[in-house]
C-alpha cells in the first residue's frame, strides 16, 4: 500500500464541540469513518466560546500564526483537544468567542464575512504550521466556501498545498453567505473575480457560489437533493450555476453514527431497548411525558414529536395549520426547537392553550432530543425541502415512525408503508398542503391503532441501516478519482 490519503476538513461546526444542525453531525462522524478506511483526516474549525468552555480540554499547538488577506490581517492561535483527535481549532476571540455560532434569533452577526474569510484564510498557515500537505481539502457550506476560492486565486504557488484537490459539500443550498459588494476588498481577492463567473450574484457577494465554481467536485447530502437543486424550485437562484457543474455534482447520502443514536446503547435515555425487547420504550415514553408535563390520562395515546430548527424550511407553517385539528384527537405532541423569533412567539402562545396535550421546549437540548427519539411514537418532518435530514434516520432506529414529506433525503430514506416491493418504514406525503400532511398523520394513527401492524412497522424501521459504511466508501471513491 502507498502512503495514506491525507484529507483536511474545513468546517464551521462539528460534534461534540459545536452544533447548530446536521452539518455538525456529519463533520463530527465522517472523519472517523474515513479513518477506518485508512484515510488520514484533520478537521479545522473555529474555536468558539462553546468549544473553549466545553467538556473536552484543549491545548495550545501553535501561537501567532498569521492570516494575511490584505485588509484582513491578524494572527491566531492553533488549539487542539488534549486527547488524540482529528480536530484543530482557530482561536481568535474577537471573531469566535460569542454566545452563538453565526448569529442570534434576531439576525446574523454583522461581521460574518470577516469571521469566515479569516477562518478560510487560516487553512494555509495551519498546513504550514503542521507541515501537513493535504491531498484533498473537503469544505462544507458557505462558511468554508472561500477555501477552494483561495486555493485557486491566491495559493496556487504554495508548495504545501501543491496538487491539493477540493471537494465542496452543500448541506443546505438556501444558506449562501450573501454579503454587500462593498465588503469585497476584505476578501483579499482581485476585483476581476467579482464577476458573473465568480463571486458576484445580483450585486452581492455570494460565497457559496465561489465554492461551487472553484471546487474540483461538489457533493450534496442525498441523491434526490442533488437532482432537486438543479431545478428553479429548489435551486435558490443557483440552479444555473449548478447546471454548469452538473458533471462534477454528486449526491452522497449522509450516514449516521449509531454509537450515539441507538436505543440499545444510548447513555442519555432512562431505559435502553432493542427490536427484540421493546419494554424500555414504554419507560422512556413515561419519562418523556413527565419531562413535558403531559397528562397521565393520555398514557395509551401516541406521542408525535418534532425536533428541529424553527425555520420555514422545516414546514412549521404546516404544523401551525394542522395543530388545532390534532389537538382535538386523543394524542400528544412534543416540540423541541430554536430558531426564528416568529416561531418562538407562536409556540409560546399556543403551548398554554393545550396544557397536558402539547409540550413545547424552546431550547437546544441534546439530552432531551434523545429522550424524545426514544419515548415518542411518531416523528413529524413536513419539510418544504430537506437536503438529507438526520432526525428521521435517528427516529427509525428508535422505532419512532417518521411522517415525512417526499423531498430530498426524506424521500431517499423513508419507505412508505404500503410500498409494493419493500417493507414500509414510515408515512410519506407529497403535496405541501395541510390537508396532505393531516392525511398522512391520520393514516399513521390508523396504523398505530392496529398494534400488530404497528409493531411490524417499528421492526422494519429499526432494521434500517444508514451507518457511514456505505457513504464513507462513496466519499473515498470520489477522493481517489480526484487525487489519482
Ligand atoms: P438541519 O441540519 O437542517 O437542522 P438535520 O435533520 O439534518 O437538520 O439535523 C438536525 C440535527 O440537529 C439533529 O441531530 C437534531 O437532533 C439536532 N437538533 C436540531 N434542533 C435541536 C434542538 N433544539 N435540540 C437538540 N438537538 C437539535
Amino acid at each position: 500500500m502507498g502512503q495514506k490519503l491525507r484529507v483536511l476538513f474545513v468546517a464551521s461546526e462539528g460534534v461534540p464541540f459545536a452544533k447548530t444542525g446536521g452539518l455538525a453531525d456529519v463533520v463530527g462522524t465522517l472523519p472517523h469513518a474515513l479513518e477506518e478506511l485508512g484515510v488520514e483526516v484533520k478537521v479545522l474549525m473555529p474555536y468558539y466560546a462553546m468549544v473553549k468552555q466545553g467538556k473536552t480540554p484543549t491545548t495550545l499547538i501553535a501561537e501567532d500564526l498569521e492570516v494575511n488577506l490584505g485588509l484582513i490581517r491578524h494572527s491566531f492561535n492553533l488549539m487542539a483537544p488534549t486527547t488524540p483527535s482529528p480536530f484543530y481549532f482557530v482561536e481568535r476571540d474577537e471573531f469566535y468567542e460569542r454566545s452563538q455560532l453565526y448569529g442570534t434569533p434576531r439576525g446574523d452577526y454583522f461581521d460574518n464575512l470577516e469571521r469566515f474569510a479569516f477562518f478560510c484564510g487560516a487553512v494555509l498557515p495551519f498546513c504550514r504550521a503542521l507541515d501537513f500537505h493535504p491531498d484533498l481539502i473537503h469544505c462544507h457550506d458557505w462558511q468554508s466556501a472561500l477555501a477552494p476560492v483561495y486555493l485557486r486565486q491566491r495559493w496556487a504557488g504554495e508548495d504545501i498545498l501543491a496538487g491539493a484537490k477540493t471537494v465542496f459539500t452543500i448541506h443546505n443550498l438556501a444558506y449562501q453567505g450573501l454579503f454587500p459588494q462593498d465588503k469585497y476588498p476584505l476578501l483579499g481577492l482581485d476585483w476581476s473575480y467579482y464577476c458573473i463567473d465568480g463571486l458576484e450574484y445580483y450585486g452581492q457577494i455570494n460565497l457559496l457560489k465561489g465554492g461551487i465554481l472553484c471546487a474540483d467536485a461538489i457533493t450534496t447530502v442525498s441523491p434526490r437533493y442533488s437532482q432537486e437543486i438543479q431545478t428553479p424550485e429548489f435551486g435558490y437562484g443557483l440552479e444555473g450555476v449548478l447546471a454548469t457543474r452538473a458533471e462534477h455534482l454528486h449526491g452522497i447520502l449522509n450516514g449516521v453514527d449509531y454509537r450515539d443514536w441507538s436505543p440499545e446503547t444510548d447513555g442519555l435515555i432512562p431505559a435502553k431497548f432493542g427490536r427484540e425487547d421493546l419494554k424500555g420504550k414504554a419507560a422512556d415514553k413515561a419519562a418523556l411525558m413527565e419531562a413535558f408535563g403531559l397528562s397521565k390520562d393520555l398514557a395509551d395515546a401516541p406521542i408525535l414529536a418534532i425536533i428541529s430548527r424553527l425555520a420555514d424550511q422545516k414546514g412549521f407553517d404546516l404544523v401551525e395549520q394542522v395543530l388545532p385539528q390534532l389537538m382535538k384527537q386523543k394524542l400528544m405532541v412534543v416540540i423541541l426547537g430554536t430558531g426564528e423569533e416568529k416561531y418562538h412567539r407562536w409556540l409560546e402562545s399556543v403551548a398554554p392553550k393545550y396544557k397536558g396535550k402539547l409540550g413545547v421546549k424552546i431550547a437546544f437540548d441534546n439530552k432531551l432530543a434523545h429522550l424524545m427519539e426514544a419515548g415518542a411514537d411518531m416523528f413529524l418532518m413536513p419539510s418544504r425541502y430537506e437536503p438529507c435530514g438526520l432526525n428521521q434516520i435517528y427516529s427509525m432506529k428508535y422505532g419512532t415512525i417518521p411522517v415525512v414529506r417526499a423531498t430530498g433525503g426524506l424521500a431517499d430514506t423513508v419507505t412508505p408503508v404500503g410500498h409494493p416491493s419493500a417493507p414500509g418504514t414510515g408515512f410519506v406525503f407529497t403535496d405541501y398542503t395541510p390537508e396532505a400532511f393531516l392525511k398522512a398523520i391520520h393514516t399513521a394513527l390508523d396504523a398505530y391503532a392496529d398494534k400488530e401492524l404497528w409493531r411490524r412497522i417499528m421492526v422494519h424501521a429499526m432494521d434500517e441501516d444508514f451507518s457511514w459504511k456505505v457513504s464513507a466508501q462513496a466519499y473515498l471513491e470520489l477522493y481517489k478519482s480526484l487525487v489519482q
